[in-house]
Parts: C-alpha cells; sequence; structure tokens
C-alpha cells in the first residue's frame, strides 16, 4: 500500500508540474499587469446631525456666565448649568467636589462633572475637556490682570461635548459613553499646577469597573484656523487612537483642521486621562510655526469674535462619526 501511494504522489506531482508549467507559460504570452491590492473602501456611518448654531449656542452660553474662574459666581451658575443639561440629555451624574490648595497659597473650590450615558453597555469611550476659565490674560499686552472671556479655552471644548451629548439622546450609538468634565485646569504657573482637576479624577476615576477602552479630550477647538496635530503622549500612549480620528476626518474633508503632523509632548487633561490606565488622546489647537497655541490664547481675544461655529461643528462630527463607528 506504501508504495501504492508513493506512485500516486508522484504522479501527481508530475501533473502538478505540468500545470505549473502551463501557467507559467500563459503567464509569460500575457502583458505584465502591476498588482494593485484593493483599498478596502472608506464608508462613513449615519449619526444624527450636528447643529452648528447649537454648539456654538453652548459656548455662548458659558461666555454669558461671566469668566468661570475658580471660587467665582459664574464659576458656581455654570457648573450647575452643564450638570442640568446633562442630566437633561439622559446622562447619569456623579460630581467629584472638594478643596485644592493653588500654588499661589489660595484655596480652590472645585467641581469636576462625570456624566455617563448608556449604562447598560460594557463597551465605553470617553470624551473630556476642562471648563475653569484662567484668571489671567498673562499672554496679553494689557489687562494681564484681569480674567479671559474663555470662548476657546474652554468654552469650546464643553460646547462640543454637550453638542454630542444632546445628539446621543436622539438616537443611542452601540457604545456607552463617559463625559469627564474637568475643573481647576487653567490656574497653573508650572506644568504641575496646572491640571489638579484631572490629577485628582485620575487617582479616583468613579467609573467602577466599566473603564472606557480609549478617550478624547477636547481642549481649545473652535478657532477658525485650527490645527490639530499628532500631539506628543497621544502618540505615545493611543497612537491607534489618532490614526482612527485622523483617518475619519481626512475621510469627512477635514484635513485642513487635522494634520497628520508629529507635535511635541503637551501635560493636558489627557496625560492624567493615560495615567488612568485609559489611552486618550489630545485635540488641542497648535500653531506649529510657533510652537505654541492659538493666537488668542491666555488673551482678552479670546472671545466669541474668534470662535468659528464651522470649525465647532468639523470637531463635533469627527467625534459623533468615532463614536458612532464603533460597535
Ligand atoms: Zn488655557
Amino acid at each position: 500500500m506504501v508504495k501504492i501511494v508513493f506512485i500516486k504522489i508522484f504522479f501527481r506531482a508530475i501533473l502538478c508540474y505540468f500545470c505549473l508549467f502551463l501557467i507559467s507559460c500563459s503567464d509569460a504570452e500575457e502583458p505584465k499587469r502591476k498588482a494593485t491590492p484593493a483599498k478596502p473602501k472608506f464608508t462613513l456611518v449615519k449619526t444624527p446631525q450636528v447643529n452648528p448654531d447649537s454648539v456654538f449656542y453652548f459656548v455662548q452660553k458659558q461666555v454669558d456666565f461671566g469668566p468661570r474662574t475658580p471660587n467665582s459666581m459664574a464659576h458656581e451658575k455654570c457648573a450647575d448649568w452643564m450638570v442640568e443639561k446633562l442630566k437633561s440629555y439622559n446622562f447619569k451624574t456623579i460630581e467629584q467636589k472638594g478643596k485644592q490648595l493653588a500654588y499661589d497659597g489660595k484655596e480652590l473650590a472645585y467641581r469636576n462633572i462625570i456624566g455617563r450615558f448608556g449604562l447598560n453597555k460594557k463597551k465605553r469611550i470617553m470624551l473630556s475637556a476642562h471648563w475653569d476659565t484662567r484668571p489671567w490674560a498673562d499672554q496679553d499686552v494689557e489687562r494681564r490682570d484681569e480674567p479671559i472671556d474663555g470662548a476657546n479655552d474652554a468654552g469650546s471644548g464643553v460646547a462640543v461635548i454637550l453638542e454630542v451629548a444632546r445628539l446621543l439622546n436622539q438616537e443611542s450609538p452601540n457604545i456607552g459613553v463617559d463625559v469627564v468634565l474637568f475643573d481647576i485646569e487653567d490656574y497653573g504657573k508650572s506644568n504641575e499646577t496646572f491640571c489638579y482637576g484631572s490629577q485628582i479624577w485620575s487617582k479616583d476615576t468613579r467609573l467602577d469597573s466599566l473603564l472606557p477602552i480609549y478617550g478624547i479630550n477636547l481642549d481649545m477647538v473652535g478657532d477658525p484656523n485650527a490645527l490639530f496635530l499628532y500631539e506628543g503622549y497621544s502618540q505615545e500612549y493611543a497612537r491607534p487612537v489618532l490614526d482612527k480620528v485622523w483617518t475619519i476626518a481626512k475621510h469627512m474633508g477635514y484635513s485642513r483642521y487635522f494634520k497628520v503632523i508629529p507635535d511635541g509632548q503637551i501635560i493636558d487633561d489627557h496625560y492624567y486621562v493615560n495615567q488612568a490606565g485609559i489611552p486618550c488622546i489630545d485635540i488641542i489647537h497648535r500653531d506649529p510655526q510657533n510652537g505654541s497655541f492659538a493666537n488668542s490664547w491666555h488673551t482678552h481675544n479670546d472671545n466669541m469674535d474668534n470662535i468659528s461655529a464651522k470649525t465647532l461643528k468639523s470637531v463635533t462630527d469627527v467625534v459623533m462619526q468615532t463614536i458612532y463607528r464603533e460597535d
């Protein structure tokens, strides 16, 4: 039996060799074609429609409270309003309150606001932004001791998140979404004295066992000429998320804002989200020419005149598409 098998294999081998010979001969006569692997088509999924007027209004509303500097009435009123908004969109809200000693010896009463949507969903992502505003215009040439409006820094990030929250409530995505609005980000002087809210939160996320699989932090996302680059810590901790979000932006026609340009590391709230074990990127306006931020950054020009509904809509579109693509 062994022999027969051997002969059969022998004949099969000869047959195969002959076939291969024929194929290679016929190949030789064909004009050479370059093999181009077919690219998988990128199709956008349907999401509830972002309303640019609505996102813009969410910035205006925050600015109308006045500068949201810690320990001020405007700060308190704005926090109440954000909590009410999230509740009205069916988010379960949790507040992390306390007092933090600032670098200048002042005690800052803080409120981190956590909102959770679709609590029955195991797969979750997180959106974050800081909501407090800088008490000084230290990058300005005049009235440097007076607080800024903070329309872009931090009104814009909060506005994008509230618009997403409004739309999630219209049509639930496949995944759950956690929102964290960080307080006392912008009261700092040196790296360690910024982002107190997210530093505190990173040690006690209040998200129990259902940790989000990744996070997107939004900071200064409303300037008419916004540019978002591949920030350093985002590259280090969450490169696949950066690639995912920037690819979506490209396919939505927003490469004007979202540039695949490597950038330096920035200590922003996303750094501490990463420390909490959630890979998180930072969508933050950068100026590659001067290595700084938006022109209006920490000046009195950070007002509604430098907020673009078009930019706000583009960023919200990208975040919405990212959420609704997940299954
Ligand atoms: Zn700032």
